[in-house]
């Protein structure tokens, strides 16, 4: 069995049903186990700033999937949820990413393990936090929690937890 890492993000409305059906497409996948799921944060675009915010999470599963057939599962639920791809770091009804797969640290065609912009992204180390504070990235040698608390308050101030009545908390 493999241990992966996932992020989810989704900035076109309804962004928390895009989350939940997501969650919901791994969670009934017959080679996927849900382990654990972050908090739902809300965080303003990085990058490409023109576009509305995001709704992020990360999600613990256990598969007996290769990295690369769970990209497939992934860009299938992307596709299957209507993603357009547009513009590059543009909205997305919903963007699946993964982040860590075991202990690996490889770079193939399609897929770069662990994912190449993780480590500076507080939009996904902050959920990846709820869940797996303690993990190593490999070819870091440092923890989630190491690189959480190495983000710059400029980053970190932009990602709050997210609630369904839609009251914003630290
Ligand atoms: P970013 O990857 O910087 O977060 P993005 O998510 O907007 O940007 P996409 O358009 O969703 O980028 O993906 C571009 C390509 O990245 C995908 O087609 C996929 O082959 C590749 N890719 C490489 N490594 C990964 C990974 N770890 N997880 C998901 N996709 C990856
Ligand atoms: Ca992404
Ligand atoms: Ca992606």
């Amino acid at each position: 069995m493999n241990r992966a890492y996932i992020a989810l993000g989704a900035n076109i409305e309804p962004r928390a049903r895009h989350l939940q059906k997501a969650l919901d497409m791994l969670r009934r996948h017959p080679h996927i186990t849900m382990k654990k799921q972050s908090s739902i944060y809300e965080t303003a675009p990085v990058g490409y700033t023109e576009q509305a915010d995001f709704l992020n999470m990360a999600a613990e599963i256990d598969t007996s999937l290769s990295a690369s057939e769970l990209l497939d599962v992934c860009q299938q639920i992307e596709q299957e949820l209507g993603r357009k791809r547009s513009i590059r770091y543009g909205p997305r009804t919903i963007d699946l990413d993964i982040l860590l797969y075991n202990q690996e640290n490889k770079k193939m065609d399609r897929l770069t393990i662990p994912h190449p912009s993780m480590h500076e992204r507080a939009f996904v180390l902050i959920p990846l936090g709820d869940i797996a504070p303690e993990v190593l990235v490999p070819g870091w040698n440092k923890r989630v929690r190491d690189f959480i608390d190495e983000l710059p308050k400029t980053e970190t101030k932009d990602v709050s937890k997210w609630t369904e009545s839609g009251s914003a908390e630290g």
